[in-house]
């Protein structure tokens, strides 16, 4: 409901680790986000998909299209789990001549430029879902989407510095199959990354507050925990830069 209110943006967001440009999960709006914060989709070395939701999805079609200078360039990839592009596709027939396709399997470690990222484990949700872990130069970055709570998901996560949460509700329901917010402290707790950004607010989270929510996990926990806004952009070279003005 916060998605097709739009109560809250759903673009995805673009990582920018080593000179390298990602896109995870361009949802509706995406390519009028990115025009938006001055980004260049013609930019871009990679476009993944957490799994094919709309919420998730809707734009990837129109991205691909945009990072390859309208098909005519052929370049960059796209990285996707096999319903994706199976029946009901949601990458069309026409636009996968433009760019490499890669079907993510569980377990399955890639490199894009000086990146590597790894696809630790497979999601607990209605249809194919894999988070990811991005490695760069100073440090790495594990994102888990869509999924209901199981604990081999903190081993998988175990030793990142940044982690990002989707948090969807503040008491489980069973049928709809994502996080809430006790199971995400749960996760951080145990996974204990330097930083913590929780996002993919539903209504439930956006009436309780994600920045209060996510200062009370703070103080549970003991991990900084931000919770994300729309436009937010982050700094995972803090330490460096602190370092340096030190
Ligand atoms: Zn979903």
């Amino acid at each position: 409901m916060v998605v097709l209110s739009q109560m809250r943006r759903s673009g995805g967001f673009w990582l920018r680790l080593d000179g390298v440009n990602i896109l995870q999960d361009p949802g509706p709006g995406c390519l009028v986000m990115v025009h938006k914060h001055r980004f260049k989709p013609a930019a871009l070395d990679a476009i993944i998909l957490s799994h094919r939701h709309i919420d998730h999805s809707n734009d990837v079609n129109v991205i691909t299209e945009a990072m390859t200078g309208g098909g005519f360039q052929f370049r960059g990839c796209l990285i996707v789990p096999g319903d994706c592009l199976n029946n009901d596709p949601v990458v069309l027939q026409y636009v996968r001549p433009f760019t490499e396709i890669t079907e993510i399997k569980e377990g399955m470690k890639i490199e894009i430029g000086n990146i590597k990222v790894t696809f630790p484990i497979r999601n607990r949700h209605p249809v194919e879902t894999y988070g990811a872990i991005y490695e760069f130069s100073s440090g790495r970055l594990g994102y888990i989407p869509d999924t209901e709570y199981f604990p081999e998901l903190a081993l998988a996560y175990k030793g990142v510095d940044f982690l990002v949460l989707n948090v969807v509700r503040m008491k489980t329901d069973k049928k709809v199959r994502h996080l809430n917010i006790d199971e995400a402290k749960e996760l951080i707790n145990e996974i204990r990354p330097k930083k913590a950004v929780l996002t993919h607010f539903g209504l439930q989270v956006l009436k309780a507050s994600p920045s209060v929510q996510a200062k009370m996990v703070s103080e549970k926990t003991g991990v900084r925990v931000i919770a994300a806004t729309d436009g937010m952009t982050l700094d995972l070279e803090e330490k460096e830069n602190l370092e340096k003005w030190i």
